[in-house]
């Protein structure tokens, strides 16, 4: 029986060039749903992992599946592909591509990337001469399969990343006519933040006897990224986005709206007032798009006006500050927003802006996240008298103590700087201290390097496990 315990990447059984690009791209140890999916893979199981954008999942199914391709007989054939990879929107696709090609830069691996809204006519083309992974959106791969330009029947290997978003996005058609086309005898694995009963029918149906590996629930992640919530009132809501922006340790900053409009319009308006912004949603081209993103990672701009459809998935290192301007209406969402900073095991600071008429979503999030959100009070737009409920309700009470440094430097984030005080726009109430509401300290400390697991088990093909229900459970239970 295997031990699937091990930490570092040369325990794996990787050819060298791989192991030297991943040892160059800076990586020794394992994340836990790497060192708990990757043995599994190789050793040829369909595999369900639950988990998260920003815990190594990428690497998790793209090394052992190049392994895995070099090892195999299968030869490049016109139109054909060896290797399928479904993501929901073409900017995970460009980031798994931009991973694999990465991993892959030693060896002689054909990837593509083949999503809409851009010409298919270059897509068409590298297609022609087949490839040894095609990385695609479901939309756009299922009209060139009907148009007759891709032909998935030699694909050995499907991987369906971020499977319950593509169900959200309503893919399912789409998935359900591309999976027909591949072979029955292939390898699957399917990544997923979430496993409701959709999902959990979508293993169902495509996969064999699958291992089920998961890490760090939702509530998990969330508890890396230190939280706060600005009760403001709506009309106020972009004069607090500038006086918070006043502050410059707020460097890099994701913003979210709900609507497509919202984001277009708070983007310009950050423009106008001097402050350097990007806005990516589904109206945008993909040129657009991406041009925006590569903007923000390299820090041309500062802030990026983000949907959630848009942003799902994105990887930009360095996010210090996640700022939902209005709060998700499906508290799942707020989760993977905050999830955007403190990637890969460093701590980020989220502040949520939340009108009277948000309180319900306000409520909802921290219902699934099992915590109370520190009220950040001291700024000039407070409203007052929004804050008992935040006191009540079935909120499971988070265990520890008193906010420690790191809280109280993340509220020092919302404050003008000393001297700066004339200059601050006036508004309804006057800031009056960072006193915290409840007793919240989720967050307190700042975690070590890596997201926390499920346990890795050592009882090699024993760990089958099944699913847990609708939503992952919060490790505290
Ligand atoms: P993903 O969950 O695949 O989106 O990856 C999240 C981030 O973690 C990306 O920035 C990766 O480059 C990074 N990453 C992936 N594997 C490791 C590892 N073993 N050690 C450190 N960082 C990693």
């Amino acid at each position: 029986m295997k031990e699937h315990s091990m930490l570092k990447f040369t325990e794996l059984d990787l050819r060298e060039p791989i192991l030297r690009a991943v040892a160059e791209g800076g990586y020794e140890e394992m994340t836990p749903i790497q060192s708990q999916a990757i043995p599994y893979i190789l050793d040829g199981h369909d595999l369900v992992g639950v988990a998260q954008t920003g815990t190594g999942k990428t690497a998790a199914f793209s090394l052992p599946i190049i392994q895995k391709l070099l090892k195999a007989e299968g030869k490049r054939t016109a139109k054909a592909t060896r290797a399928l990879i479904l993501a929901p929107t073409r900017e995970l696709a460009v980031q798994i591509a931009d991973n694999i090609n990465a991993y892959g830069k030693y060896l002689h691996l054909r990837t593509t990337l083949v999503y809409g809204g851009v010409s298919e006519k270059p897509q068409i083309k590298t297609m022609a001469s087949g490839v040894d992974i095609l990385i695609a959106t479901p939309g756009r791969l299922l009209d060139l399969m009907n148009q007759g330009h891709i032909n998935l029947k030699l694909a050995e290997f499907l991987v369906l990343d971020e499977a319950d978003r593509m169900l959200d996005m309503g893919f399912i058609r789409d998935i359900k006519k591309i999976v027909q086309q591949l072979p029955k005898q292939r390898q699957t694995v399917m990544f997923s933040a979430t496993m409701p009963a959709s999902v959990e029918s979508l293993v169902n149906t495509f996969l064999k006897d699958p291992v089920r590996v998961e890490v760090a629930p939702a509530a998990t992640t969330a508890e890396k990224v230190t939280q706060h919530v600005l009760m403001v009132p709506k009309s106020r809501k972009r004069d607090l986005l500038e006086f918070v922006l006043k502050n410059e340790d707020l460097k890099r900053v994701l913003i979210f709206t709900r609507t497509k409009h919202g984001a277009n319009k708070v983007s310009q308006n950050l423009e106008k007032l001097g402050i350097s912004s990007g806005a990516i949603h589904g109206n945008k081209s993909q040129n657009a798009r991406q041009k925006a993103l590569n903007e923000f990672k390299s820090g041309i701009i500062r802030t990026l006006v983000a949907t959630d459809v848009a942003a799902r998935g994105i990887d930009v290192d360095d996010v210090t500050h996640v700022i939902n301007f209005e709060l998700p209406n499906e508290p799942e969402s707020y989760v993977h927003r905050i999830g955007r900073t403190a990637r890969a095991g460093a701590s980020g600071v989220s502040l949520s802006f939340c009108d009277p008429e948000e309180r319900a979503y306000l409520r909802d999030i921290e219902k699934i996240t099992r915590q109370q959100i520190p009220m950040m009070e001291d700024h000039p737009y407070h409203l007052e008298g929004l804050s008992a409920h935040l006191n009540g309700g079935d909120i499971e009470k988070p265990k520890t103590g008193r906010r420690s440094g790191a809280q109280s430097r993340a509220i020092r984030a919302g404050k003008p700087k000393p001297g700066n005080r004339n200059n601050q726009p006036q508004g309804p109430k006057k800031a009056h201290g960072a006193k915290p509401q409840g007793n919240n300290s989720q967050g307190a400390k700042p975690q070590g390097a890596r997201p926390t697991a499920a346990k890795p088990d050592s009882s090699g093909g024993q760990n089958k496990r099944r699913s847990q229900g609708q939503r992952p459970r919060p490790s505290r239970d």
